[in-house]
């Protein structure tokens, strides 16, 4: 299955391509086989917070102390926290994350586990998105790459900024590689490009959440001040491989 693309670069979930389904029966296949042996009782690991890969107030003052405490121990705590519990005593307690969201995608009744796991996936990608003095110019390999597609890192920049801005309500912006191209794509409240076989290089996060307490209304304003300062270039290129 394509990703479903609209023509202003929102990612429309469709479920998942055949890769991915088949990943995932593939998943579901495994754990009834294990559920069939008779393996010792043993508690699963439980979906654990990363830590954040930097202090609280290091994005300061693109993103305060505040934001970042809110964000990452009241609203990324909290996805996590409801996803251990919906998962409890089902067959995904106790698999990858990566793995129950792509098993959960597109089932309307699954939606709270998407949501729950798929926000999870996308803090966490968000806080490495990002870095102390981040911005400035991609490493070179990066940078040829994104003249390829978007002609100038400024264009890049620009349309980050553009998708941003036009993700009405709550969502993504990513900047994505699809095939040898890369691409700019946003996706609305917790969707995500995997869904679609895209690999996410580097992501904003356009909820009110991330930015009120810092800009108010004012969600260009965060968004051009992250991606002048803050861009993690480093990890865009390790994610394109
Ligand atoms: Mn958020």
């Amino acid at each position: 299955m394509q990703p479903s693309v609209l023509p202003d670069n929102t990612l429309v979930a469709t479920g998942l391509n055949r890769r991915q389904f088949l990943g995932a029966a593939l998943g579901s296949a495994c754990v009834l086989t294990l559920g069939g042996l008779a393996h010792p009782a043993q508690a699963a690991a439980p979906i654990v917070l990363p830590p954040l890969p930097y202090a609280d107030d290091a994005l300061a003052p693109v993103i305060s102390a505040q934001t970042l405490g809110f964000h990452y121990g009241k609203h990324h705590k909290g996805y996590v926290d409801t996803l251990n519990r919906l998962i409890a005593n089902t067959e995904l307690e106790g698999q990858p994350l990566e793995k129950i969201i792509l098993a959960v995608a597109g089932k309307a009744d699954k939606a709270a586990l998407f949501n729950n796991a798929a926000q999870i996936w996308n803090h966490s990608f968000y806080w490495n998105s990002l870095r102390p003095k981040g911005g400035g110019e991609p490493p070179a390999a990066l940078k040829q790459r994104i003249e390829v597609s978007f002609g100038s890192v400024d264009a890049l920049r620009k349309e980050l900024v553009n998708a941003s801005l036009t993700q009405f309500g709550s969502g993504w912006a990513w900047l994505v590689a699809d095939g040898d191209k890369l691409r700019v794509v946003k996706t609305a409240n917790a969707e995500l490009p995997l869904t679609a076989g895209l690999k996410p290089l580097l992501t904003i996060d356009v909820w009110e959440h991330a930015y009120y307490l810092d800009y108010q209304n004012r969600r260009a304003d965060y968004a051009n001040a992250l991606v002048d300062k803050l861009l993690n270039w480093e990890f865009a290129l390790q994610n394109l491989g």
